[in-house]
């Protein structure tokens, strides 16, 4: 037997017992007459003791031997420490060694295996089954089990099948590019890998199962951002005969049940926010609301004076930062600086200090007097001692450079606490959505997605106009859910193809099967996929998804660890049929 007990769970009440442990050598510490090991495993970390009065000289011996992650066998007895460390569960306690197995000898590790480590993150990314030795990796893995546990049993309970779909399929359009393999068996043809199982998902429906979850994977060859993985993970939902209001509620629940079950956080109802909306109070999709800095659009009280910059842009918006007037004029430099750098873009900002005893000073005194200013103020909601900060351009533009100030300002204030929860439900997206490259209208969810009742007619006049039966889970200034009530209607689906710049033929190729399953009785149907990785991630309390996935890609989208991906040889690409053009 390997062992008789864990690393993490023999206390005091287990003295003189004799027993039997396995792991890894974390620390040595040999002073000579005495050696101590500390003994690590999954559950934690137990002190073993050699000393040369009460251990035989050959245990001493091989103990001398050992190096940092060896995998070790000890057998010996519980005995009471003498200096405790109260910081761990079996502090109390030490073993007495009477016999050493070496099961394994180790490498001196690149970095040190413990909470706090030297290893930079690619390092530890090539030495990943390394890292995972690490308490905080391996709780982010387990704790990850636990989220996923607690949502199989959730919907499980709520009726929910898990069905499994194919991963070799045919493009499902999710808005990004396909990853692709080569079919040996079939010349010149290719699976692609799904972006989502949406097309499956809906013929489960056809299919009558009614209520389907899967825990998935899904595969999107986008051009990198940060934090994203090529594969992720999705909870993956769909429902027959519902409603959008049947779908948010049943999501909102189990919402509710993970913040609850995992973070003890009772959450009420969650707030609903229209997509123009939104836009219009965070020039955001997915609004961050556990602070306030809401804009206020100043066009009114900013367009009536000599200031050009103001008077020709589409927008001028404001947000009061809180206590922003205790920033010096440097800081307030460093901000301006900020939001013109490359990634925001803003052409300048333009700033009001907000004094305690009620006057205003701003950037801009030649053009604006003090009731102008206190205008503003009213508008972005500001304070005595607040800074207001103004951006203006073109609307779309400026909220994001107004929203991403705001993020900006609201972490340096401390204001996006990683235990308050704060989800919202974003409805009412639009349909479409115009793509200056292609000059096209896309699907902005996906091309399955249902209009709005009676909109139909609206696509022929005002595609931008027309709103969707959408909605997306916002958290904490993440979106980590969303989905759509779906067309059920083969005309419907096939007349959105058309609007969608699809010939006939086509939409015939890619989605005739599913098409032709409308034909045969399909219930009208609806769902949401949430992103699990990063749902972890938040309820975690911590911003990096790749923090819990067990083998994650690298910000370039290669595992370091298996280098990958990686040339393939001749014979393999001759079977394939595919010829290389480097
Ligand atoms: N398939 C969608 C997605 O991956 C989710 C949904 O509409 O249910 O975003």
């Amino acid at each position: 037997m390997y062992r008789t007990h864990t690393c993490g769970e023999l206390t005091a009440a287990d003295i003189n017992r004799k027993v039997t442990l396995s792991g890894w050598v974390q620390t040595i510490r040999d002073k000579g007459f005495v050696i101590w090991v500390d003994l690590r495993d999954r559950y934690g970390i137990t002190q073993l003791i050699f000393d040369a009065e009460r251990t035989q000289e050959d245990v001493i011996k091989k103990a001398q031997k050992l190096g940092r992650e060896f995998v070790i066998q000890a057998i010996g007895t519980v005995i009471e420490r003498a200096s405790k460390n109260p910081n761990i569960p079996t502090g109390d306690i030490e073993i007495l060694v009477e016999e050493l197995q070496i099961l394994n000898g180790a490498k001196l590790p690149p970095f040190t295996i413990e909470t706090e480590t030297d290893g930079g993150e690619e390092l530890r990314m090539k030495y990943r089954y390394l890292d995972i030795r690490r308490a905080p990796v391996r709780n982010n893995l387990i704790f990850r089990h636990k989220v996923a546990q607690h949502v199989r049993n959730y919907l499980s309970q709520k009726g929910f099948i898990e069905v499994e779909t194919p991963y070799l399929i045919k493009s499902t359009p999710e808005g990004a590019r396909d990853f692709v393999v080569p079919s040996r068996m079939n010349e010149g043809q290719f699976y692609a890998l799904p972006q989502s199982p949406q097309t499956f998902k809906q013929l489960l429906m056809v299919g009558g199962m009614d209520k389907y979850f899967q825990i998935v994977k899904c595969f999107r060859d986008e051009d990198l951002r940060a934090d994203r993985q090529p594969e992720f993970t999705q909870i993956d939902c769909e429902m027959a005969f519902v409603e959008q209001e049947d779908i948010l509620n049943n999501f909102e629940g189990l919402t509710k049940h993970l913040l609850k079950e995992i973070n003890g956080v009772e959450v009420t109802d969650f707030p609903r926010m229209t997509y123009d909306d939104a836009m219009k109070r965070y020039g955001n999709d997915k609004p961050d609301i556990r602070f306030g800095m809401e804009f206020g659009e100043l066009n009114q009280v900013a367009q009536h004076k000599d200031f050009n910059v103001f008077n020709s842009a589409e927008l001028v918006v404001g947000i009061a930062v809180p206590g922003g007037n205790s920033y010096t004029r440097k800081e307030i430099d460093n901000l301006i600086d900020w939001v013109k750098r490359p990634q925001i873009g803003s052409l300048g900002m333009v700033y009001v200090r907000c004094n305690e005893d009620g006057s205003f000073k701003s950037s801009v005194d030649k053009f604006y007097d003090q009731d102008d200013l206190k205008a503003w103020a009213e508008v972005t909601g500001a304070k005595a001692g607040d800074l207001i900060c103004v951006l203006s351009g073109e609307i779309d533009k400026t909220r994001a450079q107004l929203s991403a100030l705001r993020m900006e300002l609201a972490s340096r204030l401390g204001l996006r606490k990683a235990n308050e929860f704060a989800p919202l439900w974003v409805i009412d997206f639009p349909l479409l959505e115009w793509d200056e490259e292609t000059k096209r209208y896309h699907a902005m969810h996906h091309p399955f997605t249902s209009p709005k009742p009676g909109q139909m007619q609206l696509l022929e006049t005002n595609p931008g106009a027309v709103k969707a039966n959408a909605y997306d889970l916002v958290l904490n200034g993440n979106e980590i859910g969303g989905g759509s009530i779906r067309i059920h209607d083969k005309a419907v689906q096939s007349k959105m193809f058309d609007y969608l710049g699809f010939t006939k033929e086509e939409a015939q190729a890619q989605f005739g099967f599913l098409m032709n399953a409308f034909e045969y009785g399909a219930p009208p149907h609806g769902g949401i996929a949430f992103g699990l990785d990063r749902l972890v991630a938040i309820l975690g309390g911590q911003e990096t998804i790749r923090d819990f996935i067990a083998f994650p890609k690298n910000n370039s989208g290669r595992d370091v660890m298996i280098d990958a991906p990686a040339s393939i040889d001749k014979q393999q690409l001759d079977e394939l049929h595919l010829k290389l053009n480097l």
